[in-house]
């Protein structure tokens, strides 16, 4: 299916309106989302960010669209320093294993893998050059501690905060800093300090603040003017406003469009370390179904907060358990987990036109996932009175469209060995023939084999 040009319509937090995407390159999409700083354990804050640009990469992908996806590795901040020297290890230490833990809780997640995954400390020469031209075009300035972006010389400064300058200003955190001209600006370059790592600089040695390695990174990678900056909302300000300011001093157009996900809760309070909430995300996938989480992101909003509680993840399970049922009734093949593409399957038309009108409108998730559950009573209701080819049909359909969204079913189909489907349908044999004493008894050894074995539509059917 090809792209239609304002196809998909998506908030933009520059404007605050939901408008339509317009490409820079018609058919192809490039997406830069910031990473992880690897200093720690993914929390569900993390999980949710990036199963939000997942679901998105997924759907412009099951349009039919080429997708770029970058997704950066933080690997040197104050945090890695701090664990490093407190645990007397190395700062590439600290990040090689916080990174590990990182992409195996995104294999869990079935998120797929960026398509480049740049590291801060290998762009520092691009860095260091960036901060040479904002020098010499007179919007940076030198202190004792490093180098400081001027944000009065940036036109527009507070876009993306939704605030002037002069209130973001009377907001900001007056700092015992006398060199800084304004307590906004903010560090492009932290001056060498005894005991940390250090890269030359025409400036003086030091390191690279954290706000100018994204704008570096996805100009490199995906060029000016790239279509979509994605973040959680916890990004927007300051560190999008200052990714955004050192690109617009230099009269880069930067992105197209911005994205922002919304908070998780923990009962009332926005998730955040600070607030000593932290729950890892390590410790859910080892506790629940990998696929919960996704779900219960995908039946709120993506810009709306999400309550990550115990219940809610178990609502999510019995949910899953629901469709599972589904696949396994109308035995449908597993998904590979690869990104699906809709034009390679044959769907029912009108469900499948519902939920990529959703899907366009906003990603409004929780109003296409609301048609396939329908759909799925549709499904059950359509066998059960006879009716095996639409309910079949359907049932097909709704695995495919949620695999687009990177949820995908297990019919338990696989786990059923050659033994065990032999005696089913030496059951079914038996039944046919009315001799329930021998259906009986097959069912017991199916039982025994650790199987649980229904009837349905006149047939044997076997789950673990
Ligand atoms: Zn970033």
């Amino acid at each position: 299916m090809a792209y239609r040009r304002g196809m998909l319509r998506l908030h933009d937090t520059l404007t605050g309106t939901v408008s339509p995407l317009e490409l820079r390159e018609p058919g192809s999409v490039t997406i830069y989302a910031c990473g992880p700083t690897v200093y720690d354990l993914p929390h569900l804050g993390h999980g949710r960010y990036v199963l939000v640009w997942d679901v998105l990469r997924r759907h412009l992908i099951a349009s039919g669209l080429s997708v770029r996806f970058v997704s950066n590795i933080t690997d040197i901040d104050d945090h890695i320093i701090e664990r490093a020297a407190q645990e007397g290890r190395t700062e590439p230490d600290v990040a090689a294993e916080f990174e590990q833990e990182w992409f195996s809780a995104m294999a869990k997640l079935s998120v797929l893998r960026p398509d480049a995954v740049p590291h801060a400390t290998e762009f520092v020469v691009q860095m260091v050059e960036l901060i040479e031209r904002l020098l010499d075009a007179g919007v940076a300035y030198q202190t004792s501690d490093g180098v400081y972006l001027e944000v009065a010389h940036v036109a527009d400064y507070g876009l993306l905060a939704g605030q002037p300058l002069e209130s973001l200003r009377a907001g900001a955190r007056i700092e015992a800093h006398a060199e800084k001209k304004s307590p906004l600006d903010f560090a492009l370059w932290k001056a060498a300090k005894p005991g940390e790592p250090v890269w030359d600089a025409s400036f003086g040695a030091g390191r690279p603040g954290w706000h100018t390695e994204c704008v570096v990174m996805s100009l490199d990678l995906l060029g000016e003017g790239f279509d979509l900056h994605v973040g959680g909302q916890d990004l927007k300000f300051p560190h999008h406003e200052n990714e955004r300011a050192q690109a617009v001093a230099l009269g880069h157009t930067f992105c197209r469009h911005w994205g922002h996900s919304g908070w998780v809760m923990v009962g009332n309070e926005k998730m955040s370390k600070s607030l000593k909430n932290f729950t890892s995300l390590t410790d859910l996938l080892s506790t629940s179904d990998a696929r919960a989480y996704r779900l219960l992101c995908v039946q709120s909003h993506y810009r709306a907060p999400l309550e990550v509680t115990g219940e809610t993840i178990a609502a999510a399970e019995v949910a899953l358990q629901r469709l599972d049922n589904m696949a396994r009734r109308f035995r449908l093949d597993d998904l590979s987990g690869e990104p699906v593409v809709l034009s390679d399957f044959e769907l029912d038309e009108t469900l499948r036109q519902g939920f990529v009108e959703a899907m366009d409108d906003d990603l409004d998730t929780p109003k296409a996932f609301a048609t396939l559950a329908t759909a799925v009573s549709a499904a059950n209701a359509a066998a059960d009175d006879g009716d095996e080819a639409r309910g079949l049909r359907l049932a097909k359909t709704v695995a495919v469209l949620l695999g687009s969204l990177g949820i995908f079913l297990k019919s338990g189909l696989s786990d059923i060995d050659v033994a065990a489907s032999t005696l089913a349908s030496q059951r079914d044999e038996a039944r046919k023939n009315k001799n329930w004493s021998e259906a009986d008894r097959l069912r017991g050894e199916l039982e025994a084999l650790g199987y649980t074995v229904e009837d349905r539509a006149g047939e044997t059917f076997l789950s673990r």
